[in-house]
């Protein structure tokens, strides 16, 4: 019998502009400073800045650039681990990694969410 039980994920595009904001709201991860990849909770917006609260209580101020260490880090994937406070199941970390970024085509996310 042919049944495929190992499925994966779609490869989804991103463009490499997509604003920080916007892709950390859609993926909900958080790289931290030392590469340990945090699932967030809520995302609370102000203006160019945001409150970035994560599973394991940790909280983030952050700034809209998409030139950013955290910008940079989810887009070449320069995550050692994940947390393990934040429980990230495995078919999230499937889907990231099978998130790629391309400055030709690819989501913007800000045209998805209708802006
Ligand atoms: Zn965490």
């Amino acid at each position: 019998m042919d049944n495929k039980t190992e499925k994966k994920p779609a490869i989804r595009y991103y463009r490499t502009r997509a604003a920080l904001f916007d892709l950390i709201s859609k993926m909900k991860f958080w790289p931290s400073r030392t590469g340990i990849l945090h699932g967030i909770r809520s995302i609370e917006i102000f203006g160019d800045q945001a409150r970035i609260t994560t599973h394991c209580n940790r909280e983030f101020i952050v700034n809209n650039s998409r030139k950013s260490r955290a910008a940079r880090a989810l887009r070449n994937k320069c995550t050692s681990s994940s947390c393990r406070e934040c429980r990230i199941p495995e078919w999230k970390l499937a889907k990231f990694s099978s998130t790629r970024f391309s400055r030709h085509f690819g989501s913007t996310l800000s045209e998805e969410a209708g802006k």
